[in-house]
């Protein structure tokens, strides 16, 4: 229940995100180092005629990977595919890709580490020659015929550069890696939003729905549409301090950004636990939740946030988890 606080893309993101991805590089809010050697990398090629090189983008969900592969290709005014790591299952199905490619199009592969291996190996060649080896024919009569195909840009997003294999990695002649975003910049990106979509977003907010948007974007949009319904329905559609403040309260989302669950597993942890050490599978039956969904969804902002550290014998509750929790932090809770 309530507003979904994984980075991850929900159904419900779709539509509103493509009305909010920022089309130029200039538009794109936030990773400023990330943004300044792109432009470099980008514009370098095109004063010299050339096709960029392969662009690799590493870094958590919804921090802006499919929001930059776009703007490369309007960047560059060239054309984008757009396919992911899990739907090249089979070689057939890269091959079929890359040969309709057409000279100068930006070929965006999201999740590319879940890419099967036959269909990476494909992609070696095509990285570095621009040309695929299609094998005809099974056993000993197989014949391999090379095949040029057009000139392109590849763009990859994972969000676990070490699961990449080392050649794959090697390929790419610029990758980034995407921070979490500051406050202030989710501000940015709440103002924008708050344009785009005609609403009345004030400074101070902006400032509040910032602070528990977790680092990211797709979170800051999601909030602000959930914010946005209240001041509509319960006030006069400006979205100040105090309406948001309300709005996330009825939304169960707390001043750090914890929602109802992350709060949950914190206070287990200090009350049932004593602070830790305890394993993730016991914490999880404690909240009544699937380890996978304290692991992957709870966790890694908890450690981010400084609410919980892990350690070989478990999780353990940091003081500003104790602090958090309205409690005193014993004196081996870690800082
Ligand atoms: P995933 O890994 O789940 O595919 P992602 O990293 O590709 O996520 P995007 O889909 O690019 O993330 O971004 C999610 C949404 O967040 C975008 O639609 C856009 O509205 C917003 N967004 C992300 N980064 C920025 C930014 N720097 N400036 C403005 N808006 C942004």
């Amino acid at each position: 229940d309530g507003v979904a606080l994984t980075p991850h893309r929900q159904p419900a993101d779709q539509d509103v995100e493509t009305t909010l991805r920022p089309r130029k590089l200039a538009e794109f809010v936030g990773q400023p180092r990330v943004r300044e050697q792109l432009e470099l990398v980008l514009h370098g090629a095109l004063k010299r005629g050339d096709q960029p090189d392969h662009v690799l983008f590493s870094g958590p969900p919804g921090l802006g990977k499919t929001s930059l592969a776009m703007i490369i290709a309007a960047e560059l005014g060239a054309a984008i595919r757009v396919t992911s790591g899990p739907a090249l299952e089979r070689p057939g199905d890269l091959a079929a890709m890359l040969s309709n490619l057409t000279e100068g199009d930006v070929l965006f592969i999201d999740e590319i580490h879940r890419i099967a291996r036959p269909a990476e190996e494909m992609l070696y060649l095509a990285m570095e020659d621009f040309r695929v080896d299609v094998v005809v024919g099974k056993g000993p009569g197989a014949t391999s015929i090379p095949l040029e195909i057009a000139p392109f840009t590849l763009v990859g997003a994972t969000t676990r550069s070490g699961a990449l294999t080392g050649p794959l990695r090697d390929r790419f002649g610029f990758t980034a890696h995407m921070e979490f975003y500051a406050p202030e910049e989710l501000e940015l990106v709440l103002r924008r939003s708050a344009g785009i979509l005609g609403v009345d977003l004030r400074d101070d907010g902006a400032v509040e729905i910032a602070r528990r948007s977790r680092g990211t974007p797709r979170i800051a949009n999601r909030l602000l549409r959930r914010v946005r319904d209240y001041a509509d329905v319960r006030s006069d559609g400006a979205v100040d301090r105090a309406v948001a403040r309300a709005a996330l309260e009825v939304y169960d989302v707390d001043e750090i950004g914890l929602d109802r669950l992350d709060r949950a597993v914190l206070g287990a942890l200090v009350r049932s636990f004593h602070g830790g050490p305890v394993g993730i599978s016991t914490l999880a039956v404690a909240v009544g939740e699937e380890p996978s969904t304290v692991e992957e969804v709870c966790e890694p902002y908890l450690v981010r946030a400084g609410m919980l550290a892990r350690t070989p014998r478990g999780r353990v509750a940091t003081v500003a988890a104790w602090r958090h929790v309205g409690l005193t932090p014993p004196d081996h809770a870690p800082g």
